[in-house]
């Protein structure tokens, strides 16, 4: 027998998988719970993912993909924003929307891993519902023994708190639309501290910022 690792293939399934993370051109709720320059560079700057980000991608799409959730990846639009739960579940109070998510991250309740529950309460307020589904897989459990876990919670929120997340995304998606209509970079201002780690843009925003500094020296 003899193996041979076949590069062209390779390349071609990752420009595949490229084309579909394709940039979307409109502004969705996830450029809004997240750093806002992160969210300009995404409209505008050229994409560069690099081979393992898309990678990791296509892991959590193609394990989405695989679960059975209600009405998958419908697009809604209110308020300007867009967004794509990947389910619903219609019910008498409305549409309560679902968020599935892989992560990497240890098994720990959700309420530590609050960019997931942002993203379902952004759901829940453009949508009007005070509830929604997070079904979360852990792939690597709670790291000692490796276990594979599964979390699913349903999870209620105040119309307060819906009230004033509604405010708030209606406000940074107009500061971003003004942004990008006078081509201003957006600050710095990454909500989480794993952000600038993950984040495809880091080496041109480092750059960006070591010109502004430069230019403030001068
Ligand atoms: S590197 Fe950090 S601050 Fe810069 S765009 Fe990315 S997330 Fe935002």
């Amino acid at each position: 027998m003899k193996v041979k690792e076949d590069m062209e293939l390779r390349a071609a399934l990752l420009s595949d998988l490229k084309n579909k993370f394709a940039r979307r051109g409109e502004i969705h709720l996830t450029h809004l719970i997240y750093c806002p320059r992160k969210a300009y560079y995404d409209l505008t700057a050229p994409q560069h993912y690099d081979d393992e980000q898309i990678l990791r991608y296509s892991l959590g799409l193609a394990w989405q993909d695989r679960l059975t959730l209600p009405n998958p990846n419908r697009s809604f639009h209110v308020n300007g924003i867009w967004f794509t739960p990947d389910g619903y579940v219609e019910s008498e109070e409305g549409i309560i929307p679902i968020e599935a998510k892989l992560t990497g991250a240890k098994t720990k309740p959700p309420e530590e891993m609050p960019h997931m529950l942002e993203q379902l309460k952004g759901y829940c307020a453009l949508l009007g519902s005070k509830h929604g589904i997070l079904v979360v897989l852990h792939v690597r459990g709670n790291y000692r023994d490796r276990k594979i876990e599964l979390k699913t919670y349903r999870v209620e929120f105040d119309e307060e708190e819906l009230e004033k997340t509604v405010e708030e995304l209606v406000r940074r998606k107009e500061e971003l639309e003004r942004c990008l209509r006078e081509n201003e970079l957006p600050p710095a201002s990454p909500q989480y501290d794993w952000e600038c780690t993950n984040c495809y843009y880091a080496e041109l925003c480092r750059a960006t910022e070591r010109i502004k500094n430069h230019e403030g020296e001068r």
